[in-house]
């Protein structure tokens, strides 16, 4: 892929978020340096898209910061963040008129004047990101109607096509197939963005991330690398599963077997 965004260094301090009167996420810190891929991970409910919604404004923590190379994101102009802070979110478009192009193309927004069209160069950088996630040949098809593994994918082309140094990624792997779970976080990866991703799959974490950060009731419970966090003992506390953790031989990564009851 083609020069991207300097990849930044993104960093909550101490967020917190209330919500209709509770405490979704509480005083969670945690660093992103460049080019770092961070695995968010918890049960359900435990804050991780509340504290991602703060990392790309949709919330307003009630008190912290977030900073991107040190500035407050809140004081970024949305046009200048939105060239250096790219996000694939759970909730995708509601456009029932757009194709997977169209909405691929939107990540070139920042990069426009009001109602300036997509140039040759932009055509260029749309298709290149459809092709990146193997979704090329979904370019003229209604976004409306694809697969929940294909709107994933045209959501993440949507985010490469933004070209930004910086990533959220809100379980990005959801819907896909095996092998274009590994494509989207070794396409990370081999960005060299920075990136924080919240994702389930605890395998894929430990052998993707450089560092992974566990919330639970929208606390920190434990943060580090993926052998240093992903232990029988934390799993048990937050997932409340009794694991096995080995060093898978070929890999060395953490390998987690969930044993049955
Ligand atoms: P996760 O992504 O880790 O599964 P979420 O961040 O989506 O968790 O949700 C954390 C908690 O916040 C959940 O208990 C959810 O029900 C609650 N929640 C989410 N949005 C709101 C809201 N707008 N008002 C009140 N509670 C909310
Ligand atoms: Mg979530």
């Amino acid at each position: 892929m083609t020069a991207r965004g300097a990849p930044g260094t993104l960093e909550a301090e101490a967020v917190s978020v209330v919500l209709g009167g509770r405490t979704l996420v509480d005083r969670v810190s945690l660093v992103a340096a460049p080019s770092q891929v961070v695995g968010l991970i918890g049960p359900n409910g435990a804050g991780k898209s509340t504290l991602l919604r703060t990392f790309y404004r949709a919330l307003r923590p009630a008190s912290g910061r977030v900073l991107l190379d040190g500035d407050d994101v809140r004081r970024v102009p949305g046009r200048r963040l939105a060239r250096r802070l790219a996000a694939v979110l759970q909730e995708a478009p509601g456009d029932f008129e757009l194709t997977a192009y169209d909405v691929v193309a939107m990540g070139r927004t920042p990069y426009k004047r009001a109602f300036q069209g997509d140039d040759a160069a932009d055509r260029e950088i749309v298709l290149a990101a459809l092709a990146e996630l193997e979704a090329a040949d979904l370019a003229d098809a209604p976004f409306d109607r694809l697969s929940g593994g294909e709107k994933q994918r045209v959501l993440i082309a949507r985010a490469l096509a933004q070209r930004t140094g910086t990533l959220v990624l809100d379980e990005p792997t959801n819907h896909l197939d095996l092998r274009h779970q590994i494509d989207a976080l070794r396409l990370v990866r081999r960005l060299g963005a920075t990136a924080v991703i919240a994702l389930h799959d605890l395998n894929l974490a430990a052998a993707y991330c450089d560092r992974v950060h566990v919330l639970d009731g929208g606390r920190t419970v434990a943060a580090g690398t993926p052998a240093e966090v992903l232990t029988p003992d934390l799993l048990a506390a937050v997932y409340r599963v009794d694991a096995e953790v080995t060093e898978h031989p070929r890999t060395g990564v953490p390998q987690i077997t969930v044993l049955p009851e």
